[in-house]
């Protein structure tokens, strides 16, 4: 087969000013009618010369026949000739025949050249995106329709110990095996994230992520969050420890406190300081509460991970917190009881106290004398459901998104007033996270406000016990 320099046909036609000096020239481009009358010309030359040559031997037809011959075994060469570089385009060149062939050849050249400067821009592109991902701190792992693992950057390898070639093609959920993670990838609804310790090295913590995309992908995200759970727990843990130190010298204070006020009752010598006393008296039981409450918030938030799930007896719970809402109410509200006898939960107890208990006693709170409060227990479509519907003061619509944010109070004097911290509806919503559950809140003001607990299907139990208990009673004595 011919060598020759790749690049070094002659220019017939320059068809473009951007093409580079060295690229394959074009011919002229032609029609395809215009092909098929140049190479037939060029055939009946070539006929003619063989009759003319047959005529000096006597026998035009065979002389036409050897030229048509020899045509044809030029053109089963050329074909050949293709057929190897196709087979093998480095190694071999193509021939540089003239006419049809010669401009299919370099046809073929030219495509040949612009696929290489494409692969070169893909792979230059590629190159960059490797190296700006390779420089990122999140661990980023693309997934296939599976889950299986089909690239990932070099944070993957520390984050989460992939190793080149040996992961790729394994799916995802066999190399990061937390029941958490597993959970959630073979769920497949991936809102949100999720936080699992790392599988190279169990004191990290790591924030997962997957984000679907395209056809049926899926990218994976990893971020290292050890430092920032680190400084959570360091915040938790100081409330807790702040607020567990400080009850002790409260207690003291406040028994002090309440002999001396017992003793300014009377015409002891403290007599005097009676109106005092007692204003440092109560002063000192919000301390109390505002210590409790914050220990409660730092004990649920810690809790989350290793809280405790058992049975529990919603019923029996929220008659127990309607009784010390009624003391709290002193007769100057009438209760509505709706309770499904046979409705049970899992989570932990504590929590759930929390909720009922919270959510009662703000109903008391916020509703004036002579309103009633309506709490029900039900069964719904979506799980479980507690509410309590007060006729109370109700909360402004802007108001309603902040209610659970630590301390927020929609009228300070009022909460205090009323013996209010600022945190029960922040205990309320990170209680019932350990239920998975959900807040509503809707409330008009001046007419009254709903408070709704959505407890989803896996917590709820069904005990074949009978029927619904309906209470209904004035509590004015
Ligand atoms: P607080 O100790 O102040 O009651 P919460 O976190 O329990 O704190 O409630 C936050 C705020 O939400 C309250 O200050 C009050 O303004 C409002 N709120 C809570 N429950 C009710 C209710 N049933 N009716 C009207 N307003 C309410």
């Amino acid at each position: 087969m011919s060598s020759r320099p790749e690049l070094a046909r002659p220019a017939v036609a320059p068809t473009d000013s951007a093409t580079p000096p060295n690229a394959v020239q074009r011919r002229p481009e032609f029609r395809g009618w215009t092909l098929w009358r140049r190479e037939l010309l060029r055939l009946a030359v070539v006929a003619t010369i063989g009759a003319l040559v047959g005529v000096w031997f006597d026998a035009p037809v065979a002389g036409v026949a050897v030229v048509l011959v020899l045509v044809l075994l030029v053109q089963i060469r050329h074909l050949i000739q293709l057929r190897i570089w196709l087979q093998h385009p480095k190694r071999y060149d193509l021939p540089e025949p003239g006419g049809l062939w010669g401009e299919a050849f370099d046809a073929l050249l030219d495509l040949q050249r612009k696929n290489r400067k494409k692969k070169k821009k893909l792979a230059a592109i590629l190159a960059q995106f490797q190296a700006s991902t390779a420089a990122l701190p999140d661990g980023a792992v693309v997934l296939g329709p599976r889950g299986e693992i089909s690239w990932f950057n070099t944070a993957a390898r520390t984050l989460l110990g992939l190793r080149v070639p040996q992961d790729i093609g394994i799916r995802v959920p066999n190399l990061i095996r937390h029941p958490i993670f597993t959970d959630y990838f073979e769920k497949a609804h991936f809102e949100g994230e999720v936080e699992v310790p790392s599988p190279v090295n169990n004191s990290k913590t790591l924030l997962l992520r997957v984000i679907p995309y395209g056809n049926n992908q899926r990218l994976l995200i990893a971020r290292d969050v050890s430092e920032r759970q680190m400084l959570e727990v360091a915040r938790r843990d100081f409330v807790a420890n702040a607020s567990h130190e400080l009850r002790t010298p409260l207690t003291v204070l406040r028994g002090y406190l309440d002999m001396m006020e017992m003793d300014a009752q009377g015409n002891g010598v403290l007599s005097p300081w009676a109106a005092p006393l007692s204003e440092m008296r109560n002063q000192a039981l919000r301390m109390e509460s505002l210590v409790n409450d914050m220990l409660k918030l730092a004990r649920l938030e810690a809790g989350r991970a290793q809280a405790r799930d058992e049975k529990l007896d919603p019923p029996g719970l929220i008659r127990r917190t309607v009784e010390e809402a009624r003391t709290l109410s002193k007769g100057q509200h009438r209760f509505e009881v709706e309770i499904d006898e046979g409705l049970k939960l899992t989570g932990p107890e504590a929590a759930l106290h929390s909720i009922f208990q919270n959510l009662v006693t703000n109903a008391v709170r916020y509703t004036p004398v002579g309103g009633a409060v309506h709490v029900s227990w039900r069964e719904t479509a979506e799980g479980a459901r507690f509410a309590v519907e007060d006729t109370g003061i109700g909360v402004a619509p802007q108001d309603i998104p902040r209610l659970t944010e630590r301390f927020y109070r929609v009228d300070v004097g009022r909460s205090r007033a009323s013996g209010g911290t600022g945190l029960g509806l922040s205990i309320v919503k990170h209680a019932l996270d350990a239920f998975d559950a959900q807040l509503d809140v809707d409330s008009e003001i001046g007419v009254g406000s709903t408070f709704a607990c959505m407890f989803p299907p896996h917590r709820v139990i069904r005990d074949p016990v009978p029927g619904s208990t309906k209470d209904s009673l004035p509590t004015a004595h």
